[in-house]
């Protein structure tokens, strides 16, 4: 079976796990602190905070950003569920924002508008924005950050699709246009440790409250201690923060993973330009390609087949004969959990219409030539007229 995505491991790899197996530190070791430096440079954010999953990344940085009980979340509904629970978990409220029908990112016309209406009633405004990156293509950062500046709105970007992706000159992660910016490490993504994620900022307030909710809260820092004395083994429990660490092992193939990117990242360009290529004439929308103003990481390649019978047919086309694709997203408002929370089908119709007609095709680096020839051949004789 071709899957539609899978980490690429190299011996490189493999030895730096081994490295970390047979040295002093599973976990608490050097490599953490070594990832999260190679994570800044990579980026130039300026702090990195690596913990065990994007999701407790999602988590802490609301916590980090003051989300309280009662407070308000906004995040697309064309997102993996994490995007919204983050917002649940500190018990605040959520809701969402439609997407663009042609770049599949957060609309910024229905970010405004719906900005302005819930102002002129005189609702509730949301303390924090969550634009996911879908795909891995960069959504309009300086447009969202002026709207963050107008209505006094953070701004927690999920670019748990995006590493490696750029806008405007700066690389995803960097937090020119926002509070704190997320990736995931999940093995379908980019870069992967295992399980991991990690939330970079600029601002070395957030990044401190970050590492202290990723380790139980606890801070070393001597207004902390409740103790004139310095002793090694004092420590304080300043908050309420969770044990989300990413260990050694995972942060070793973290680091060695990151190293690879701009090959990984070429022969996703490559699988692209092919499949732009090969599937022009096929009836069926592609995804926009990069222009100068940005680069996206592709992470997925989505193609939209118009309608849901389409959709489904090709699905199980490609599935007869060995290859893999898959559907991303099930609008988050449209799950069970969501719609008993009072949303529903009709709620945000562009993520809606998308949904019923997308379709992830495999990309990944180590996607033989042939595989996507495959993959295309099989494309072109259901899409046959
Ligand atoms: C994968 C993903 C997450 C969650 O990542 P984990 O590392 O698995 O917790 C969150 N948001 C988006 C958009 C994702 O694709």
């Amino acid at each position: 079976m071709i899957p539609y995505g899978r980490q690429t491991i190299t011996q490189a790899d493999i030895d730096a796990v081994l490295g970390v197996l047979q040295s002093d530190f599973l976990t608490q070791g050097p490599r953490v602190p070594a990832f999260e430096a190679a994570l800044c440079e990579h980026t130039s954010a300026l702090y990195a905070t690596a913990v065990n999953s994007a999701t407790s990344a999602l988590h802490i940085a609301c916590l980090a950003l003051g989300l309280k009980p009662g407070g308000l979340l906004w995040t697309v509904p064309n997102s993996f569920v994490a995007s919204a629970n983050c917002g649940l978990y500190c018990g605040a409220k959520i809701d969402f924002v439609d997407i663009d029908p042609q770049t599949y990112n957060l609309s910024v016309e229905a970010l405004s508008e719906k900005l302005a209406r819930t102002k002129a009633a005189g609702d509730q405004l949301p303390d924090i924005l969550v634009p996911v990156h879908f795909a891995g293509r960069p959504c309009d950062m300086p447009a969202i950050a002026a709207l963050a500046a107008e209505y006094g709105f953070k701004v927690l970007e999920d670019a748990s699709h995006a590493v490696g992706a750029s806008l405007g000159g700066h690389r995803v992660g960097a937090c020119a246009h926002s509070d704190i910016a997320v990736f995931s490490f999940h093995p379908v993504k980019i870069v992967t440790t295992g399980e991991g994620g990690a939330a970079l900022t600029r601002c070395p307030a957030l990044d401190e409250r970050l590492k202290q909710l990723r380790t139980h809260g606890i801070s070393r820092k001597p207004e902390h201690l409740g103790s004139d004395h310095t002793d090694p083994w004092l420590f304080g429990q300043v908050d309420l923060g969770f044990n989300y660490r990413m260990t050694d092992l995972a942060a070793a193939l973290g680091r060695s993973q990151l190293e690879a990117l701009p090959l990984m990242h070429q022969r996703r360009l490559e699988i692209v330009e092919r499949y732009a290529e090969a599937l022009a004439d096929l009836s069926l929308q592609r995804p926009l390609l990069d222009d100068q103003r940005f680069a996206s990481a592709w992470h997925l390649y989505v193609i939209h087949l118009g309608t849901e019978e389409r959709r489904r047919a090709v699905f199980h086309g490609l599935r007869d004969e060995g290859i893999g694709s898959q559907v991303h997203y099930i609008p988050i408002h449209t799950h069970p959990f969501f719609r008993a929370l009072g949303f529903g089908w009709g709620d945000f119709p562009v993520s809606e219409a998308y949904y019923r007609g997308a379709l992830s095709l495999p990309l990944y680096p180590g996607l033989a030539a042939e595989q996507q020839a495959k993959v295309i051949d099989c494309l072109t004789r259901l899409l046959a007229p």
